[in-house]
């Protein structure tokens, strides 16, 4: 998939739904800021959760972009057919002593922290205590249930700038811990699906939703282990529903209504801080050059 283009920017959908209001904002602001830069715009499904997925949801979300004249600029990748490059990568990771087998439940690793007298909770997964890192013992005899990254304890505190948020940092060994990269059912984890993606994909430039802003430091760390670049990343504003809360897929968003698809691009706009009357791609776009408040900010860490 090579290009002359010095920007490659995506859209990453996990089809466990249609497209919801939040989901179009992330859409459209990747769409923009890949076409102001004059640059490449690709749009790949994350349909590596196969339970969460629904079927069909991936064709109605094409279907939903396309009426919104957003169309990827090459092949749509579908993560669900790379499971020999994740797993090449993984393989990297091991023989690089970064990533090691797991054995432990979630009751295993619920006793070992209540033990310590930790609750370290985060978005109710617990944060790993590295039980089984290999200078721990090991497995020690119990069967492997997934892969972890091996963090270096002495290089955890990642830094980078979001083109939106500003500089951020966080100590993933504190924050999380040993991140899943295989799951206990075989399945592949989106940390690991996303950083080989968008290696794969050559994109330099990450514009997606705020709530995954707390996953770009794992993202970075998988990134250095494997040798691969890290994009610049911008993280949109979030669409709040009527109770407060970030819609989602989860929380019962309504499928966008794209009866009238300049109405829904307009709405889009508008949460990213464009005028209202944002109804239409090119409208939205030269907005976007024009009055997006966040182009100064640096790129680059
Ligand atoms: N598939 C993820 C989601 O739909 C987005 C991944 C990303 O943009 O990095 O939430």
């Amino acid at each position: 998939m090579a290009s002359s283009s010095l920007y490659r920017g995506r859209f990453a959908p996990s089809p466990t739904g249609p497209l919801h209001a939040g989901s179009l904002v992330a859409a459209l602001a990747s769409w923009l800021d890949a076409r102001a830069h004059g640059g490449i715009w690709l749009v790949r499904l994350e349909d590596v959760d196969t339970p969460r997925c629904v079927p069909g949801a991936s064709e109605h979300i094409l279907q939903q972009l396309a009426s919104c004249g957003l169309v990827s600029d090459g092949p749509v990748l579908w993560q669900s057919q790379r499971g020999a490059h994740y797993q090449q990568a993984l393989d990297q990771l091991i023989a690089n002593g970064h990533a090691y087998p797991c054995g432990c439940s979630r009751k295993d690793i619920e006793t070992v922290l209540q033990s310590q007298g930790l609750s370290r909770e985060r978005h109710q997964t617990a944060v790993y205590p590295g039980t089984c890192r290999p200078e721990r013992g090991g497995l020690q005899g119990k069967p492997a249930h997934a892969w972890r990254f091996a963090l270096d304890p002495a290089s955890t505190d990642v830094r980078w700038i979001d083109r939106r948020l500003g500089p951020q940092t966080q100590n993933v060994a504190t924050a999380v811990g040993d991140f899943v990269l295989k799951r206990a059912d075989g399945l592949w984890a989106y940390q690991l699906a996303v950083v080989v993606d968008d290696a794969a994909q050559g994109i330099t430039h990450v514009v997606r939703g705020e709530d995954l802003a707390d996953n770009t430091p794992r993202q970075i760390v998988l990134q250095r282990a494997l040798a691969v670049p890290t994009p610049a990343y911008l993280h949109t504003p979030l669409v709040l529903g009527a109770n407060g809360e970030k819609l989602s897929k989860q929380n019962g968003a309504q499928a966008l209504d794209l009866s009238d698809p300049g109405a829904a691009l307009a709405q889009a706009a508008a949460s990213l801080g464009l005028p209202v009357s944002a109804r239409s791609l090119p409208e939205a776009l030269a907005l976007w050059a024009q009055a997006w408040p966040y182009h100064h900010v640096a790129t680059r860490p």
